[in-house]
């Protein structure tokens, strides 16, 4: 795998802490749609207005990216069972880190990756496989495992 193929600073939700500060990468800033549909700009670091100066700078934690965009469920928790076991993937709201990964700017940073690894499968495919559909699924399945593990490793 092609580590520098994952930008530093992409949107990744599993990079997010759930409280400011700590340990997290500074990522891009992105836009998102508010409730009344107009298109807004979100940070991901605390902009030098912030009223604590401590935090200018710092990556925002989950909370605060979702309270901006409100979608802030004091209930949830960081993340779940079920997230955690990839089970019933078409839940959207089951934990804090599923809401922020199914927000439209997330999702499509992550097909982008996807995308990525596609375009680097198909190359190895065709370099070092019999270049056959099957073969080039496997490939893809084993890539898209690769992700999760690379970026566990990044967090740790
Ligand atoms: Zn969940």
């Amino acid at each position: 795998m092609n580590h520098a193929a994952f930008a530093e600073d992409a949107l990744i939700v599993q990079r997010i802490n759930k409280k400011p500060r700590g340990k997290q990468s500074i990522m891009w800033t992105t836009t998102f749609i508010d409730i009344n549909g107009q298109c807004k700009e979100q940070k991901m670091v605390f902009g030098n207005n912030y009223p604590d100066s401590d935090m200018k700078g710092k990556p925002k934690g989950i909370k605060k990216m979702l309270e901006e965009r409100k979608l802030w469920k004091t209930e949830l928790n960081l993340d779940c069972k079920k997230c955690k076991k990839k089970k019933d993937l078409g839940r959207i709201d089951c934990c804090l880190k599923k809401i922020m990964a199914s927000q439209p700017d997330f999702v499509s940073q992550k097909s982008t990756i996807v995308e990525l690894i596609k375009g680097a499968a198909k190359k190895y495919a065709k370099n070092y496989c019999d270049y056959t559909l099957t073969g080039l699924q496997k490939i893809v399945l084993q890539a898209l495992e690769l992700i999760d593990i690379i970026i566990i490793r990044k967090m740790g």
